[in-house]
């Protein structure tokens, strides 16, 4: 099998799984237990993991709270901050292609008194300062943007919204849950008041999350009971995952350079090879400004999902876009926004690819995709009439 779809999940590097073992087997005292040596061990490697992901985001190790997901980052920064702060206003500025974790976070909160903006994207799926700028009202009091998109691997110019956010005393949420130890992050400099991480994105296990809140920034608890991760977070510490999060995310920013130019190289690959020799194709998202790992193409006459059932066949897992939204008859939403009609976004894949991928395996995909493409739309009735 060769694995293809690492914007969905990854695979767990074996240094993270040994750093995690002795927390359950060793250190597996609560780390809010005073008395005992696990509780303390438990206690000192969560310490430890909080300092390894605060440098790897130019953060305070006070500013980072271990969740649950991704997904429950994003339902706490944007809940907690429009609850806490709606008396300052009730407008909330998105994009309409964020992951669902926040699109349907904000729509919950329209069902609550909140007014969301979705700032529609350009044809490469992009928003701007000024996109944004021009949305503000005097009641807006969050903005919320994707670092990088999981579907067509645009980057956001981060650093530029979060400059005018500063300026117009507006908070600032990012989703990097695609772009953490992918690109360079620096919460400090790009002025983040709050960013999302989820550690199963980058070799780390699934189920641990990441919020970094700014000091200062005022936001109620999603979560309520005890008074773990000084009371804004509660519920017994996952410590095992926060680890194994730390050590991914460090793994992970120590080798971007090396690991960027081996993984740019093959994706650089199978674009050009695909547009320079499959016709009826386009490239979804830009050449510059991409995620190093993204590849997503829409093939005219073709359903993505026949696309993935042939390749499957053949040992390569790819993906049709987003993994959330499988199973669903909807074309994807980050593609009708960028502009794509109904019947080119059905026609889409998108490859992820990860360190661990090779360029034999890149050349072995290749060699395949094109006669399955071809066969694909010879048996399809779209496709009867456009070659002759
Ligand atoms: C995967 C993903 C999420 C959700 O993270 P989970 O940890 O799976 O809940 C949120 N946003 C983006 C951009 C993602 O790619």
């Amino acid at each position: 099998m060769v694995y293809f779809d690492n914007a969905a999940t990854t695979r767990v590097k074996k240094e993270v799984v040994e750093a995690m073992l002795p927390i359950y087997t060793e250190n597996f005292g609560n780390a809010s237990s005073t008395y005992t040596t696990p509780g303390q061990n438990a206690r000192r490697a969560l310490t430890e993991a909080r300092k390894t992901v605060a440098e790897a985001i130019g953060a305070e190790e006070r500013e980072i709270y271990f969740t649950g997901c991704g997904t429950e980052s994003d339902n706490w920064a944007i809940k907690g901050y429009a609850v806490k702060n709606k008396a300052k206003g009730n407008h909330i500025i998105t994009t309409a292609v964020e992951h669902h974790a926040v699109l349907h976070t904000c729509q919950f909160l329209e069902k609550n008194g909140f007014e969301v903006t979705y700032l529609p994207v350009d044809d490469e799926g992009r928003v701007t300062a000024a996109d944004v700028e021009a949305a503000i009202r005097p009641e807006t009091i969050l903005v919320t943007v994707m670092f990088a998109n999981n579907e067509i691997g645009t980057i956001n110019p981060i650093a530029e919204i979060g400059a005018l956010c500063r300026e117009k005393k507006i908070a600032f949420h990012t989703d990097a849950v695609q772009a953490a130890g992918a690109v360079p992050i620096d919460v400090k400099a790009m002025n983040i008041d709050m960013l999302s991480i989820s550690g199963h994105k980058f070799h780390g296990p699934k189920g641990i999350g990441v919020l970094y809140v700014k000091k200062g920034i005022r936001l109620d608890n999603l979560m309520h009971g005890g008074a773990q991760e000084s009371g804004r977070r509660a519920g017994t510490e996952n410590i095992a995952g926060a680890v194994g999060l730390a050590t991914a995310l460090k793994l992970a920013v120590d080798s971007m350079e090396e690991k960027t130019a081996k993984i740019v190289a093959m994706r650089d690959k199978i674009i050009d090879t695909i547009l320079a020799e499959i016709p009826y194709v386009r490239l979804n998202g830009p050449r510059e400004n991409r995620l190093p790992n993204n590849v997503s193409i829409c093939f005219r006459y073709i359903e993505g999902e026949s696309l993935l059932l042939s390749l499957d066949m053949k040992g390569y897992v790819v993906s049709s876009g987003s993994a959330c939204t499988s199973g669903s008859l909807d074309p994807s939403h980050v593609l009708l926004a960028i502009g794509l009609p109904h019947e080119i976004a059905h026609g889409s894949m998108r490859v992820s690819l990860s360190e661990e991928n090779t360029m034999e395996e890149v050349d072995a995909f290749l060699a395949e995709l094109g006669p399955i493409v071809k066969r694909l739309r010879n048996m399809s009735p779209l496709y009867e009439g456009v070659e002759k």
